[in-house]
Formats: structure tokens, sequence, C-alpha cells
């Protein structure tokens, strides 16, 4: 991967910032995903924000390497605190980290959003955190992709200012905010294929809990996750 060629993941990122845009990208890294949306006419400028020394000392050097200081301000802070009054960025692309993280992120900047258009969101994980988050605080998802690269499966979720309800009407809204409403409608292959992961991983635990003595914890978990369970096999039709 580099400046020119992203991993398919970011490249998914990088194919919903809008033409024109200028994005700021949270947790940026190396700042590929900055240094190509600019090389490749997408964005007309952004901001590449990191928290970390070692991550925020790569981006800059990559932005100089590839002539890029005049279109990418690489700044060093938490989240949104990089975003300044007066940047005008219209778009923000937060990639590559856990779910909560990332809806703390936009919990904590939330004041930073009031001009944006659009979020790109991809979480590793737990992508549920962020769709709860989007419902409360209306943002509407007007899509979700899910890809397979290395065998490893990410979700995209974009979103935009509107009705948070519009794409959850088919299955109930536990359902859809696990799954994901527009990936569920899909069904795309890859999604079966990660849901049918995770169901048959938590059948086996259920079953093994199922031998296991009856403690607080136990139950618990035989209940959060026989409840997940039914979620997925209410869109899977298991
Ligand atoms: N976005 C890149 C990608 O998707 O390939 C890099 C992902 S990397 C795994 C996560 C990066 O987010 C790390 O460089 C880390 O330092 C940064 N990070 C974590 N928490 C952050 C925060 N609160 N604000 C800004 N950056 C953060």
């Amino acid at each position: 991967m580099n400046e020119l060629k992203l991993s398919k993941r970011l490249e998914t990122v990088a194919g919903y910032i809008p033409k024109g845009a200028v994005f700021a990208d949270i947790g940026s890294d190396h700042a590929y995903l900055p240094c190509y949306s600019i090389l490749k006419g997408i964005a007309k400028g952004a901001i590449a924000g990191e928290i970390t020394d070692g991550p925020f000392l790569s981006a800059k050097s990559q932005v100089q390497k590839c002539e890029l200081t005049d279109k990418i301000s690489v700044r060093q802070g938490d989240g949104l605190s990089v975003i300044n009054e007066g940047d005008t960025v219209d778009c923000i692309t937060i990639a590559g980290m856990g779910g909560s993280l990332i809806k703390k992120i936009l919990e904590d900047g939330s004041s930073k959003l009031n001009q944006v258009k659009r979020l790109v969101l991809q979480p590793n994980i737990h992508a549920i955190s962020i769709r709860k988050w989007l419902l409360d605080n209306g943002w509407v998802l007007i899509n979700e992709e899910i890809i397979e690269e290395d065998q490893k499966i990410y979700e995209i979720l974009v979103a935009e200012i509107g009705d948070p309800l519009l794409p959850y009407q088919a299955y109930s809204l536990e359902a859809n905010l696990l799954l994901g409403p527009i990936l569920a409608r899909k069904k795309s292959p890859v999604f079966v294929k990660k849901w049918s992961q995770e169901y048959n991983h938590w059948k086996t635990i259920v079953q093994k809990l199922e031998q296991a003595g009856h403690t607080y914890e136990n139950n618990e978990k035989y209940r959060e996750l026989t409840n997940k369970m039914k979620l997925v096999e209410e869109v899977l039709l298991l």
C-alpha cells in the first residue's frame, strides 16, 4: 500500500469522499488516504489528524514526500479537536479503529460536526456502537458496504444528516443495529459469510455454557449470545 495504491478497505472509504471535498481523516497514521484522495483528484484539501507521535511524524513526512503540504494540513491531537473554526470541513473519515472508539470521537467532537455533510466510518469491530450513535444524533445511513481483504471482513458506514430511521424499515431495530440495515437488505455473500461465522462461533459457546454451571456470568453470557443468534436468524432466515 502507498499513496497511489490503497488497500481495498481504504479504497472503498476513498470512494465515498465527495468530489471536491475538504475532509478530515482522523487517526490518519501514514496519511495515505488524504494523499491518495488529493493525488487522484477526489478531494481538494484535507486535514490528517493523529494523536500519537510516531504516526503523526509519519503522516508529516508522507505529505512532504508527496509535495502536498499546501493541500494537506497534518495536525496532532485527540479526535475532532484538530478541526478548527474556519476549516470548512465537509466530510470526515475515521477508519481502522474499533466502533466504540469511533463513536467516542464523534461524541466528544460533536461541536465540530455542524458544517460536516458526510461521515465515512470504517470500524474494525462493533459497528453497532456507531449505528446507535448515528440513530441518536440525527444522521441517516446512506450506504453500508462490507468487504473482505486478507481474510478479514470490514464494514464501511456512510452517513449524512437526515432522518435516521429511513433505512430501518425491514427487520427489528435490534437486528438492524447489529447487522446493519442496508447490509441486511443487500445480503451480499461476504455479509452472509460474516454472520454465519459469528453465528456458528456463538453456537459453540452456547453449547459449552449449557454444560457449564449456572453462575450469574454464565447465565448473562448465555442470554446475550442466544439473543444475538436470534437476530442473525431473523435476517438470514436460519
Ligand atoms: N486510518 C488508518 C487506516 O485505516 O489504515 C490508520 C488506522 S490505525 C490502526 C489507527 C490510528 O488512529 C493510529 O495511528 C492511532 O494513533 C490513531 N488514533 C487512535 N485514537 C485516536 C484519537 N482519539 N484521535 C486521533 N487519532 C487516534
